[in-house]
């Protein structure tokens, strides 16, 4: 049964045994008054919502066409999709390192070195080895 179903069957029951008491009888009265205007609202509600969702449902399909088309257009360039633009190149961040007590040539993060003197342990011997950025610096210049 609906709110509105049960609200008439309400109504039915008022308008077969109305109390005799005129107290009560208003009181029934707008208790009635006041589910009919939560039905009205509610029922305004749901139009709201239906036509919400029939809004969201058109953007949903404009946003597959508009996928579609650009995936269109992508294979039309020759675009790989799979080209993510949020990886960054790894240039510039690594240095390359020689070890003064064992000679191992190894490639370090600069960003990994300790920021007051520049170093770095070797991963082979363990040693301290303190990288010359400056020098990486002139060389590129
Ligand atoms: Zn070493």
């Amino acid at each position: 049964m609906s709110a509105r179903e049960k609200i008439a069957y309400i109504k039915g029951l008022l308008d077969a045994g109305k109390p005799e008491d005129k107290l009560a009888l208003s009181l029934f009265n707008a208790v009635v008054d006041a589910l009919d205007a939560l039905a009205d609202e509610n029922d305004a509600l749901k139009k709201q919502l239906e036509e919400q969702q029939s809004a969201a449902d058109d953007l949903y399909s404009i946003c597959g066409e508009l996928d579609a088309d650009l995936s269109d257009v992508e294979s039309r360039l020759g675009i790989d999709e799979e080209l993510d633009e949020d990886e960054a190149p790894l240039e510039d961040d690594y240095t390359e390192v020689a070890c003064p007590s064992c000679g191992l040539h190894f490639y370090c993060q600069t960003s990994m070195l300790s920021p007051d003197d520049h170093c770095v342990e070797c991963p082979d011997c363990g040693e301290k080895v303190s990288v010359d950025l400056e020098a990486e610096d002139h060389d590129a210049d």
